[in-house]
């Protein structure tokens, strides 16, 4: 869709969200969700309006109305324009007596969903329709949404025909990198070694089950993913995934692999060495549209030092940072050094909470711990190290790679390699000026 054909939904959307949206802006991030994640133009729609904290259901339409991409499995009363695939009757036990119910699945062009009618005498489909379903529910089952038609439900025809034929076997359209990751996409094609396998003990309703963890690495980055059942997948493996799915968890996005999930093994050396390389470098605002993720590179200017960056003491017990030698839990306890950088980075396209530790603090600064202790001693100035922080860090273009999480202040990095990029301009100013007074 080029500008012209988005004017109105721009202007829609500027709507919702009041008077003083930045419809340059609301532009700018609906062509990024259309053109680079490649999701419905209603989805970029609501999404945004969430993203500024307005009421996805005051868009035109909108009221209950969601993509097959956007279901949670906690709906208690959804609209969906979808295509029906396939249509199965079956008959259950209920307490003892038969049940007829009908099972199946249907799509949008975000994806595919299971469905259920619980009351076939009142709701039927019809394979091949494209229909507006009313009032459905969902659940969640295998960590995945399922769709449910139960005596509330009804179904319209409708006008529109959804063209779904493009969607191979699982789903989805085009192969994703681990970078374009976000949460809610359904259906994702991926390829990437598996660099981390491990099985886990978990209770869920009262159930202890076993679940498989892991970690999937391609050239762009990592992603953490589950196993919601068998699973043929080892160390060190090759694979394409078809029809897995996205979902944020602990502030990151995640891969699910459901029980429709397609697990093609491919021929090792096939993806070339993706564990040892480095994922290239994204903008700021690419992250906060995915939401984070376990391997990130970031190049950005700093433009604030926080406050409690520098030296600060910690709780023996529980890591927490004292407040005059006391603990939020622990009390009054002796605490012990610690040494970090809290700052703001920036990289043009947006701004993002960096977290620096102890290392990587010494190694910015040029300082050890015991240099910084034994410096604010003998300064006594407890805010000694911060100000050095400001004077050495502030204005200087980093390069730093880490953990992101995304919570309601935005996303933030736990770095855990950060290089300076290039000179600070007032450096090399100042450098110049001795040059030439050498030279003088
Ligand atoms: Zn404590």
């Amino acid at each position: 869709m080029d500008r012209e054909e988005l004017a109105p939904h721009v202007e829609e959307v500027a709507r919702v969200l009041g008077n003083n949206a930045d419809k340059e802006e609301i532009l700018k991030e609906l062509e990024t969700y259309l053109n680079h994640y490649r999701v419905t133009l209603d989805w970029a729609k609501r999404n945004i309006v969430k993203k500024k904290g307005g009421d996805p259901n005051a868009l035109q339409g909108g009221g209950g109305r969601k993509t097959v991409a956007e279901l949670t499995g906690s709906e208690q009363s959804v609209d969906i324009l979808v295509k029906v695939l396939t249509v199965n009757p079956k008959t259950i036990e209920v307490g003892g007596a038969q049940k007829s119910i009908v099972y199946g699945l249907v799509a949008d062009e975000t994806g595919k969903v299971p469905y259920t009618i619980w009351e076939t005498e009142a709701v039927q489909l019809k394979e091949g329709d494209t229909v507006i379903i009313h009032n459905a529910y969902t659940k969640e089952y295998k960590g995945a949404p399922q769709l449910n038609l139960g005596n509330r439900a009804s179904v319209e025809e409708s006008e529109e025909v959804l063209d779904v034929a493009g969607m191979p076997s699982g789903g989805g359209s085009k192969e994703v990198k681990v970078s374009e990751l976000a949460d809610g996409m359904n259906f994702v094609i991926i390829s990437g070694k598996i660099t981390k396998l491990e099985s886990k003990e978990v209770v869920a309703s009262g159930e202890k089950k076993n679940i498989i963890t892991g970690v999937l690495t391609d050239e762009t980055g990592s992603v953490e993913f589950t196993v919601w059942g068998e699973s043929k997948l080892a160390e060190g493996m090759e694979v394409r995934l078809v029809g897995a799915y996205v979902k944020s968890w602990r502030g990151m996005p995640k891969l699910n692999l459901g029980d429709r999930v397609e697990v093609q093994v491919l021929t090792d050396g096939t993806l070339g060495d993706v564990s040892s390389g480095t994922p290239k470098v994204r903008t700021l605002e690419d992250v906060e549209l995915s939401g984070g993720g376990m391997d990130i590179m970031i190049r950005g200017t700093i433009v604030d030092i926080r406050e409690g960056s520098g030296l600060v003491m910690r709780c023996p017990d529980c890591k927490r940072v004292l407040q005059k030698s006391t603990c939020r839990v622990h009390g009054k306890v002796k605490g012990t050094d610690d040494l970090r950088i809290k700052a703001i980075l920036d990289d043009g396209t947006s701004s993002m909470n960096v977290v620096f530790g102890k290392d990587l603090t010494e190694r910015l600064m040029g300082l050890t711990m015991e240099q910084a202790v034994k410096l604010t001693m003998e300064e006594r100035n407890p805010e000694l190290i911060m100000e050095m922080a400001e004077e050495k860090l502030f204005a200087q273009t980093l390069e730093v790679r880490g953990m992101v999480r995304s919570d309601d202040f935005g996303p933030m990095m736990i770095a855990k390699e950060a290089n300076i990029f290039e000179r600070n301009v007032r450096d090399e100013g100042a450098k110049m000026l001795t040059d030439m007074e050498g030279f003088n």
